[in-house]
């Protein structure tokens, strides 16, 4: 190549500016040029800490990832509020919603995912709009007032009012960003109800019994929770400014009345350009191990929007099982390893991205990030006690509030779920990161939150090697350097190795292990 190679990013959220950041080294020395099509108008931000932007818990800096005029002043040429409509893979061009045409020698999707909007009477044909790309968005009216799906910033500063003015919001959907989401309105003074299928809470994440213990705490925590509730149709009252969101009626007959309804029920990865370019999609756009498309070489695809399977892996009707992760660490790493594979190929290395990192990533254990409400659950927890090929061990003590169930096969943990028992959900995820390291006795675990917990942990869970950070990878060793060389807050330690920066989760951890170091 006798220019420097064409790099063009479509998309500008936490993945696209962590690609653009592992790429500004290339660019500065003149490697590679990079145009950025983004489709919102702010400089990309912390999408994970949007919902305790919008009560109030935390303020728009903290949301702040991207340095984007230091990226400009390196070269990178980062075009906010502009969409990418189409992709000529021929001519190696993507053109604008404005019309322009900007050439490529390699393109990276990171298109990320849109909400989920149900389809319920009342939300017919809508759409969540904002940072959408227009004209590549399907078809249809965006949501009406008082109706959001906090998946942007502007769906936060709707939220913030309402939150701040004690109102009532319905939350539709109780997964895991659902019930985050409701704890923390409630937590700051909202009316909280969650309409949601089903006897409890998170079951796609928890079995009944976790899942149960799980709504009673909610409730505690001053949540309503209409559990086995069908919604069919949302309600509107009219205002001077027109109609805005009034209620949601559900089968049974039951309505909720509101000031403001958020949506929860899940996300589809965007994938609508590639799809129009040709690129093969499932859930997904499909991306082999080194994130390149399954149909164009020239074409990877990162974060939210991207699949990893294995080209020629469709079934005989041609569906591809799996879809995106839908979290951020994995988007991250994605980013990195495409960039470094382009570096490479900017130097001269022959064959561009390899990346033989393990991008098929074991799914990590999930937890619900609420104050004073711990919940975590990894692998396969659903066999059930008297299982044939499984030891299923199960303790409910529901005047404590607590659940643990561990699955173990051959000695080792297959799966857990923890309610209410902080230290075991620590020690077994610890168990589960080591690729489920042997459990010889789940009673063991029980004591380690007894009142007079004397027992340790078996293992420490802020040991060396224990991944603290699972945003970013980093470990509780790399940390302690950190706070060596000097760091001695929890920013300082996240402006150093990053650790914290993504979903949060870890800041008290990482607390824990400022507290715990040595005084210089
Ligand atoms: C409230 C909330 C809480 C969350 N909590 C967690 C958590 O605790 N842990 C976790 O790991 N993950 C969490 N997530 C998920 C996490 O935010 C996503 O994994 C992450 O945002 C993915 O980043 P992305 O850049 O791939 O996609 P996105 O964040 O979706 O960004 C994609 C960007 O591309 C732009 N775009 C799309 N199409 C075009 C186009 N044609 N032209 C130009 N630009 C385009 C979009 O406007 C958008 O700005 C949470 C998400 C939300 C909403």
């Amino acid at each position: 190549m006798t220019h420097a190679m064409r790099v063009v990013l479509v998309g500008y959220g936490p993945v696209g500016a962590r690609f653009v950041e592992e790429m500004l080294p290339a660019v500065a020395a003149g490697r590679i040029s990079l145009v950025v099509l983004g489709a919102e108008a702010e400089d990309a931000y912390n999408r994970v800490l949007l919902a305790e932007y919008a009560v109030g818990a935390t303020d728009r800096a903290r949301l702040e990832i991207a340095d984007t005029a230091a990226a400009r002043a390196a070269g990178v040429r980062i075009r906010l509020a502009e969409t990418a409509v189409a992709i000529d893979r021929e001519r190696r061009l993507v053109r604008t919603a404005a019309g322009e045409e900007v050439a490529y020698d390699r393109l990276v999707l990171a298109t990320g995912a849109r909400a989920n909007v149900p389809t319920l009477a009342g939300l017919e044909g809508s759409r969540p709009v904002r940072g959408a790309a227009p004209g590549h968005d399907g078809h249809g009216a965006p949501l009406p007032a008082g109706v959001l799906a906090l998946r942007d910033l502007a769906d936060a500063e709707a939220v913030a009012p309402v939150v701040a003015g004690g109102g009532s919001i319905v939350v539709l959907g109780a997964g895991v960003l659902g019930m985050e989401f409701a704890l923390l309105a409630a937590e700051h003074g909202a009316r909280v109800t969650v309409v949601h299928h089903g006897p409890a809470p998170m079951a796609r994440n928890l079995d009944e019994g976790g899942g149960r213990m799980l709504g009673r705490a909610a409730q505690r925590a001053g949540l309503r929770m209409a559990a086995h509730s069908r919604a069919e149709a949302v309600e509107f009252r009219e205002t001077p400014a027109g109609p805005v969101f009034g209620g949601i009626l559900c089968a049974d007959g039951t309505y909720t009345r509101g000031d403001l309804l958020v949506l929860s029920c899940g996300v589809a990865p965007r994938v609508e350009l590639a799809r129009g370019a040709g690129l093969a999609c499932a859930t997904g756009v499909l991306v082999d191990a080194a994130l390149r498309t399954w149909t164009d070489p020239d074409v990877f695809a990162i974060g939210d929007c991207a699949q990893i399977a294995d080209p020629g892996s469709a079934d005989a009707t041609g569906r591809v099982a799996g879809a995106p992760s839908g979290l951020i660490g994995p988007g991250w790493r994605q980013a990195a390893a495409v960039a470094a594979g382009l570096h490479a190929e900017a130097e001269g290395a022959a064959a561009g991205p390899d990346a033989s990192v393990a991008l098929h990533e074991r799914p990590t254990a999930v937890m619900l990030k609420a104050k004073g409400i711990d919940v975590v659950s990894g692998g396969d927890y659903a066999a059930e006690p008297w299982s044939a090929d499984a030891e299923v061990s199960v303790w409910v003590d529901p005047a404590r509030g607590s659940y643990l169930k561990t699955v173990v096969r051959d000695g080792a943990l297959a799966g857990f779920v923890s309610v209410g028992l902080p230290q075991a959900g620590a020690e077994l995820t610890l168990r589960y990161e080591r690729g489920g390291a042997l459990l010889t006795d789940p009673a063991a675990l029980l004591r380690l939150d007894a009142p007079d917990a004397a027992a340790a942990p078996a293992e420490d869970p802020l040991g060396p090697d224990a991944t603290v950070c699972w945003c970013n990878g980093v470990t509780a060793g790399r940390i302690a350097e950190a706070v060596h060389d000097g760091c001695g807050t929890v920013e300082e330690v996240g402006r150093c190795t990053r650790a914290g920066t993504g979903c949060g989760g870890c800041r008290g951890r990482i607390a824990a292990l400022l507290a715990a170091a040595p005084v210089a």
